[in-house]
């Protein structure tokens, strides 16, 4: 199985190369090459296969040059929490992806790319320096999936005074091989001094960036969706489910829409945004315009140009009549989110982040049938939403009660980049 640019102007490369270096040659966004279908002896005793079981099988279609042992070793490593299905009610169940160590989807991709990255730099004998910068989950998703990683230094940008709390807490108390610099400026300041540093050819240590459209962070994303669909089946649920993707930078839907295209018993697909809607807006219209983001409450969807959207694009060569036939697209705005956080505590007596919330209004608003929900972070990480939907907050799960109470340690740095170099030089 090898990887492809979507713009067609690089080769074809392995897994490693994808991987290593995030983008191709050509500016494009990696995709596979091909879609093999999951094997029989897999769909065979689909709903007996644990999780572990499923992951190394996904991962092996699309990774051949990590012997099986090793790839299922990565895969026990990057899925080290469970994810489990929990019903709302008759149709619809959700895809708890929340139990990893920031409390939120992310983890998975993080981890898995730590883990495959690691295993090849063991081989090579080499050192690599992560770059990222980040507004918020990113950063602390990948500071934990990297912590205490052998043979990777990460140094992780964010704007000082721009991310909550928590998120700070949540990335700056590792220590380690995880460096925290608060920089004195907005995230674009952070994401410039990426972007120089990594075309700066003077610096000595070995630099790559770990950012959401490396192929390494949507590959395990695939995983959990396979599952998903295997235990709905042991829950008893016979038909294929729609499933439902509350949507920002669409690696998210893109995973799910791999799935199917594995032969993993998926209906159709829905992507639910907040009012950024620029995809929403496509599914309409047939224009396609990315724009500056707006702030809503589930903050983490808040993208005015999804790049993950080019592999869709691609995927179903570029025509919105064939991506139809699989997807559909809705918008939520904050009313909606908060009035179905409320809905869903008074109905199922279960507590929604903002974000998943997005996803079970729209499942409420456009699905018929079954639905498979992904619910994308722990409500503990927004108590501000909890307490306006419900007027009440729940106490912190112990992840977060313990990242809050750990000293800070990060360097605070101005944005110019000399400051950026010296650290990378002497620290
Ligand atoms: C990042 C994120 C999303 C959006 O996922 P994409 O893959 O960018 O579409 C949704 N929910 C939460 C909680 C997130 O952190």
């Amino acid at each position: 199985m090898n990887f492809i640019s979507v713009h067609r102007q690089s080769p074809a490369v392995g897994f490693r190369d994808a991987l290593m270096h995030g983008l191709a040659p050509d500016g494009g966004l990696f995709v596979p090459e091909s879609f093999p279908r999951l094997p029989s002896s897999l769909l065979d005793r689909f709903e007996l296969a644990s999780l572990h079981e499923v992951g190394a099988e996904v991962a092996r279609l699309f990774i051949k040059d990590i012997p099986l042992p090793d790839l299922r070793r990565i895969v026990e490593r990057a899925l080290s929490f469970p994810i489990p299905l929990s019903k709302l009610d008759d149709r619809f169940v959700l895809l708890e992806l929340f139990h990893g160590p920031t409390l939120a989807f992310k983890d998975v991709g993080a981890r898995f790319m730590a883990e495959t990255l690691s295993h090849y730099l063991e081989r090579e004998r080499r050192e690599l320096t992560i770059l990222v910068a980040t507004s918020g989950d990113t950063g602390s998703a990948v500071a934990h999936g990297f912590f205490n990683v052998p043979h990777v230094e990460v140094f992780i940008l964010y704007p000082s005074g721009k991310i909550s709390k928590l998120q700070e807490q949540q990335m700056t108390t590792l220590g380690g091989n995880i460096h925290a610099l608060e920089v004195d400026g907005p995230f674009d300041d952070c994401q410039r001094l990426v972007k120089q540093a990594l075309s700066d050819g003077t610096i000595e240590r070995e630099l790559t960036t770990a950012n959401s459209i490396n192929i390494g962070r949507l590959i395990p994303q695939i995983i959990y969706y396979v599952w998903g669909v295997a235990q709905l089946r042991s829950m008893g649920v016979a038909e294929p489910p729609t499933v439902v993707v509350p949507s920002g930078n669409f690696g998210n839907l893109t995973a799910a829409v791999y799935a199917k295209h594995l032969g993993a018993p998926i209906g159709r697909l829905f992507a639910a945004t907040n009012k950024n809607d620029v995809v929403p807006e496509y599914f309409e219209t047939g224009r396609f315009s990315p724009r500056p983001s707006l702030q809503t409450l589930s903050n983490a969807m808040d993208v005015g140009n999804p790049s993950n959207f080019a592999r869709l694009l691609d995927l179903y060569g570029g025509s919105l009549d064939r991506m139809r036939e699989d997807i559909d697209a809705g918008r939520v705005s904050d009313e909606e989110t908060l009035a179905e956080i409320r809905n869903t505590f008074g109905q199922a007596g279960v507590v929604l982040d903002p974000h998943t919330a997005v996803g079970v209004f729209a499942a409420r608003k456009r699905v018929s049938g079954s639905a498979l929900i992904a619910a994308t972070a722990h409500y503990g990480k927004f108590p501000e939403v909890t307490l306006r939907a419900l007027g009440k907050t729940f106490p912190p799960p112990p992840a977060l009660a313990e990242a809050l109470t750990k000293p800070k340690q990060s360097v605070r740095i101005p944005a110019n980049y000399e400051a950026l170099k010296r650290i990378l030089r002497d620290g």
